[in-house]
């Protein structure tokens, strides 16, 4: 019937152009999916390190382009050795208008070392190079040297002044806010910039529209998101005693930040080793019993304060700190080989072979 011809025909032009459209949709689909695990890396020689930046889908190429000139940028204004930079001149004693990234990292810093009740001290660099660890020339200093440079350290002696008000209302401005120290003090962000800048990186790649990254900054590993797959991220945690890792922390959206005793150290002239953290109550190298303290949490700065922090304060202070924060986690190596987690890991960490945590809860 010529009737039932022409429903047969319509049917069979439906049908083709549905299984056309299912088609494309499939394509874009998949096209789309393959974008999003699309991946970028860029490596890096900065504040004295590598990094190694990598990020997922279409927008990750031209964001880590962007990161690049962003660490540049905030070297040029951290470093402390380099000529001009923010740091530089303020230790010079110039009065001027610090950028906001020097104005912000460095009043995290001193709310740090307020918490820490000093164990965190970026005032400490006049010690730091007495020992050689800015320069590489390492010598072991007299007592006497030592007690004379500690009298010019002292984070409270910071001053912050200027448009304060404004940093109430939010937004920070360059050039407004000054930072001044007394005379022969003189401030070193080595403890918190990487954390910072790994801040700041996130910060960018976000706004730019990634939402899939993993950036190490010479060993503190800062994630966004989950990994394209949707599983979490896996970051080993090395064993400060050799070359393998104490485990692997699965996270998403959080930094793990390391301070350790065999990051950089020497062999002084009487067989000692002397390591670049330094306990800001007597000047030495902080020997406090932990050959390495891990910090898991939200924001690259705190951990990285905190890692430093916790290193010189030794167990019993850390655990103590952490008890009363709770804000963030940590991983805790004793120089007995003692490992320690505390109980927020107890899901995301999985110990190496050899290796067995004991698990910190909280009162
Ligand atoms: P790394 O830079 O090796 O990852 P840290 O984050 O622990 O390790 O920072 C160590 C650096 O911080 C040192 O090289 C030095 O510049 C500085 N520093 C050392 N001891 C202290 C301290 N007690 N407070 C603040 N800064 C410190
Ligand atoms: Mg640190």
């Amino acid at each position: 019937m010529p009737h039932t011809h022409k429903l047969n025909c319509v049917r069979r032009t439906v049908c083709v152009v549905m299984a056309v459209l299912i088609l494309v949709f499939c394509a874009a689909f998949l096209q789309r999916r393959q974008a999003s695990k699309t991946v970028y890396t860029k490596e890096l020689f900065a504040m004295d390190t590598f990094f190694a930046l990598r990020a997922y889908g279409p927008q990750a190429e031209e964001a880590l382009a962007a990161c690049e000139g962003r660490v540049e940028e905030l070297e040029s204004l951290l470093s402390v050795t380099r000529e001009g930079s923010d740091i530089r001149r303020i230790n010079q004693g110039e009065r001027f208008g610090v950028s906001k990234d020097t104005f912000s990292v460095i009043t995290s810093a001193l709310e740090l070392s307020e918490e820490t009740e000093g164990a965190l001290d970026i005032t400490l660099y006049p010690v730091l190079r007495e020992w050689g660890f800015t320069t590489g020339e390492y010598r072991i200093p007299q007592a006497e040297e030592l007690q004379a440079l500690l009298e010019k350290v002292d984070y409270r002696a910071v001053s912050l002044g200027g448009g304060l008000s404004d940093r109430v209302d939010g937004d920070l401005e360059d050039g407004v806010l000054t930072i001044s120290v007394p005379e022969g003090m003189e401030l070193d962000l080595g403890a918190v910039a990487k954390g910072y800048t790994g801040d700041c990186l996130l910060a960018l790649l976000r706004e730019r529209g990634v939402t899939s990254a993993m950036l190490d900054l010479g060993g503190n590993v800062q994630v966004l998101g989950e990994k394209p797959d949707g599983s979490a991220w896996r970051v080993a945690v090395r064993d400060p005693f050799g070359g393998g890792s104490l485990g692997v922390l699965e996270i998403r959206d959080k930094a793990v930040i390391t301070s350790g005793n065999y990051e950089r150290y020497f062999v002084g002239e009487d067989g000692n080793i002397y390591w670049h953290i330094l306990d800001p109550s007597d000047g030495y190298p902080a020997d406090s019993g932990l050959a390495a303290v891990t910090v898991i949490g939200e924001h690259g700065v705190q951990c990285d304060g905190l890692s430093t922090a916790l290193f010189v304060m030794g167990k019993e202070a850390a655990v103590d700190y952490w008890r009363r924060h709770r804000d963030f986690e940590m991983l805790l190596v004793t120089e007995d080989a003692h490992l320690y987690i505390t109980e927020g890991l107890t899901e995301c960490f999985t110990c190496s072979e050899g290796w067995n945590a004991e698990i910190i809860r909280g009162n």
